[in-house]
């Protein structure tokens, strides 16, 4: 689901899963154009520059990103992570979990509301540029995980099932410095349903 490799062994971007005007006013098409096209596209390009002569050429991203550190790792992780919050938003979102998702929210952290609470608050009070993911163990206990930069849960061997991106780039043309008002904004465009999905197929 993530970049996939193409015939030369290189990764090839995904397009954006929908129209770049497609989650206005939420999140504008200025912001998704500079986000996939050029911080998206820029980490992609950067990653295939990198991945030439090394031993993970020919392997797969999520190996790259358990294996590797500085700018390979960087590049590789910012090309995954991005990949999976494009999947993760939509312009008719499923507005809440439902499932063995709710049950696990609910187990995890009460209820819904209260999860959203936390990641909010982590994604806010985040210092500098990174993630907040929201993440399943192996037991299919929740938990929300603060990363810096490209920082993944992966390398934890945490089930990543939802991230917000804090980095100034996924906010700044629309919401200034107000990083709260940017990730109020984004839960009104995070599919469910994906989500969901993603907390089954373990
Ligand atoms: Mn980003």
């Amino acid at each position: 689901m993530h970049a996939e490799m193409s015939p030369e062994g290189r990764f090839e971007a995904r397009e954006l899963p929908y129209a770049y005007d497609a989650l206005a006013p939420y999140i504008s098409e200025e912001t998704l154009r500079f986000h996939h096209d050029k911080h998206y596209l820029g980490y992609v390009a950067k990653l295939n520059e990198l991945v030439l002569d090394t031993p993970f050429a020919q392997q797969p991203l999520e190996d790259m990103i358990l294996g590797s550190d500085g700018p390979l790792f960087n590049n590789a992780a910012q090309a995954w992570n991005h990949a999976f919050l494009f999947d993760t938003l939509s312009p008719r979102p499923q507005k809440a979990p439902g499932g063995a998702l709710a049950e696990a929210i609910d187990r995890s952290f009460g209820s819904v509301e209260k999860c959203r609470e936390e990641m909010t608050r982590a994604a806010v009070g985040l210092f500098g540029s990174g993630w907040v993911w929201l993440v399943a163990d192996g037991a299919g206990n929740l938990a929300v995980r603060s990363e810096q930069n490209a920082g993944t849960p992966l390398r934890q061997h945490l089930r990543p099932l939802l991230c917000i991106d804090v980095w100034e780039h996924a906010y700044y043309i629309d919401y200034r410095n107000r990083r709260a008002d940017a990730v109020a904004a984004f839960w009104n465009v995070v599919d469910w349903r994906v989500v969901g999905e993603r907390y089954d197929h373990k």
